[in-house]
């Protein structure tokens, strides 16, 4: 079930390590295969040699405007291409363009994550492995594998706890926003009132616990940062229907003591200022305790700071999960699945089966009767079509 590029393979930097037999491993769908010439700042691709495309040091991402006249001379959408990367400063160009991107490194300092992210050459043969656990149980919750975002430090973050992370979220103006599935369930996870848990969730908080737990000492609390007032408690539901025998789970730990303003409508400063002071432990002395502090959507990392240092100054040794990293892109989509249906004008958009949480294709106008729907994969590699690269940074080439 897990996503693999359809038709191009693009790999950059350092093209001398990584050897055909790699590549070729990797992915067994590749048809083409680009490298970058360092030498000539120049791609070469391998099945289209007359295609040469230099970079332009003066362009404000070099590598996407490449890789986007290169996807729109080849008819190809971005969501077909796979870039592979040695170098940091190539994920913002890669988000830019909406191609996956796997890095190959040992740390990331910046924000942007990618797709997947292998220790060295050699595990890019199992590269769907080292996509992130809580995309990749997005996608299909029995997968094997999987790793954690680690050792997240976001703007606002300060706290010593090491803030670890399930997988990306993609906010509403980037168009992976429409495809991305653990985006999809954590905004289901919003609006949820009462009832079962999507069981998506559930197996990311299982494994995710397991792989903290593998290389450290288990934890003697889980909890989880507390419901707005009047509101249900949705992170402590997940938590007991993820660990129901578990005694560790108290998700009565933290306490909000006022009415918060939304934090997602306001800019750093002001989140830092609405939390400061937000939250009341039910306990005095948390000595010798080792607690894991789980929250669903992590930008600029405020929130779980204060909650961590709290917890901290009274003893305990905090370490913070979060469900999601926001990724903080914003490029304009109008892209529009067309319903198959001949007579409709409505478009097709994912939504979850709130019974079986699968997730499915459906008609915008179903209130209007079409009932129209298409399966998952089917849906994706429509809309993966529809994407035409020369649509994505015309912005750019305004002057500036
Ligand atoms: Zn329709």
């Amino acid at each position: 079930m897990v996503w693999h590029p359809t038709g191009l393979f693009i790999h950059i930097s350092n093209p001398a390590q990584i050897s055909n037999r790699v590549l070729s491993q990797c992915c067994p769908s590749v048809e083409w295969i680009g490298d970058f010439d360092d030498h000539a700042q120049q791609y070469r691709w391998g099945s289209v040699p007359t295609s040469h495309i230099s970079l332009n040091p003066e362009h404000p991402f070099p590598l996407a405007r490449a890789i986007n006249d290169f996807l729109e001379q080849n008819q190809y959408a971005p969501g077909q291409a796979l870039l592979i990367t040695d170098q940091e400063k190539d994920l913002i160009d890669a988000v830019w363009c909406h191609v996956r991107v796997v890095f190959v490194g040992s740390s990331i300092t910046g924000e942007t994550f990618p797709d997947a992210w292998c220790p060295n050459v050699a595990a890019l043969t199992t590269w769907p492995q080292h996509q992130f656990v809580g995309e990749l149980r997005s996608e299909d919750w029995h997968s094997k594998g999987g790793l954690l975002i680690r050792e997240l430090r976001p703007a606002n973050y300060s706290a010593n706890a090491i803030l670890w992370g399930t997988g990306r979220y993609f906010a509403k103006n980037d168009p992976r926003s429409d495809i991305h599935l653990l985006t999809k369930r954590l905004l289901l996870l919003k609006s949820w009132r009462q009832g079962v848990i999507d069981p998506a969730l559930i197996h990311i908080m299982r494994d995710s616990l397991a792989i903290i737990e593998h290389n450290s000492p288990p934890f003697t609390m889980i909890t989880a940062i507390p419901p707005k007032p009047r509101s249900p408690d949705r992170l402590g539901t997940l938590l007991r229907q993820a660990f129901p025998e578990d005694t560790r789970v108290h998700t009565s730990l933290i306490h909000i003591t006022r009415p918060m303003e939304k934090q997602s409508q306001l800019g750093r400063t002001a989140r830092k200022d609405n939390v400061a002071d937000a939250y009341r432990l039910s306990a005095s002395s948390l000595g010798g305790q080792r607690i894991l502090v789980v929250d669903d959507i992590v930008t600029t990392g405020a929130t779980l700071s204060v909650v961590a240092m709290q917890l901290e100054q009274c003893g305990a040794d905090v370490t913070c999960l979060a469900l999601a990293v926001d990724q903080h892109s914003d490029s304009e989509s109008t892209r529009r699945l067309p319903c198959p249906s001949n007579s409709c004008d409505g478009h097709m958009v994912i939504k979850l089966n709130r019974a079986s949480f699968r997730p499915f294709w459906g008609c915008t106008n179903y209130a209007r009767g079409c009932n129209k729907t298409l399966d998952y994969r089917s849906g994706i590699n429509g809309y993966l079509q529809l994407f035409p690269s020369s649509a994505i940074i015309k912005d750019w080439d305004l002057p500036f």
